[in-house]
């Protein structure tokens, strides 16, 4: 989307969810677009984001205070980063994804794969209770959410169109996560 789509999407920001917002806010700051009309409070009302602000040994403050705007926005908040923004996207070394928030290993190199999304991709988790699943019915759509089962943030969504025997595409915000390289 060029820059005159997404003034066009500013424009209709009171009608667009919240998740939506910040994926257009995150877009517009990409290309340098700055707007005053729509800021964020931290104040999400989300029945994830309260859910989530619920649990872990931190406080919603104690959060906002240790991760960056985007960061909080995504793993706090359930936001979603522009598909193609994230650093991790398109990368291939091998190593360890972590938590962005706790730093819990999440992910591994080996089970990563380019989807094609424009978000980095798994087969799996790093094992069987490194994630926890959640049913998300925002943005009009049935997903399931994936959240580290450490800290309780958000991490994106898990489908049932990936490749393998079991077919799942773990499709996960690159700002909730930290690439730890594997040592040679
Ligand atoms: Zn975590």
């Amino acid at each position: 989307m060029d820059g005159n789509g997404l003034m066009n999407m500013v424009s209709l920001m009171p009608t667009i969810p919240r998740r939506r917002q910040a994926i257009v806010l995150h877009a517009l700051k990409a290309i340098g677009v700055r707007s005053r009309r729509f800021t964020f409070t931290g104040n999400a009302c989300y029945t994830n984001a309260v859910a989530m602000k619920q649990t872990g040994n931190n406080t919603d403050a104690d959060w906002q205070r240790l991760l960056s705007p985007e960061r909080y926005a995504i793993l706090r908040e359930g936001a979603t980063e522009a598909p193609f923004s994230g650093e991790y996207a398109q990368f291939d070394e091998q190593g360890t994804y972590r938590c962005g928030a706790c730093g819990a290993a999440l992910f591994l190199s080996d089970t990563k794969y380019d989807a094609g999304c424009g978000w980095p991709s798994f087969t799996s988790p790093a094992g069987e209770d490194t994630v926890t699943y959640h049913t998300d019915t925002s943005a009009g759509m049935q997903r399931t959410e994936v959240r580290c089962a450490a800290c309780n943030s958000h991490l994106g969504h898990v489908f049932n169109d990936g490749p393998g025997s079991a077919g799942k595409r773990y499709c996960i915000n690159s700002l909730a996560l930290n690439f730890t390289p594997t040592e040679l």
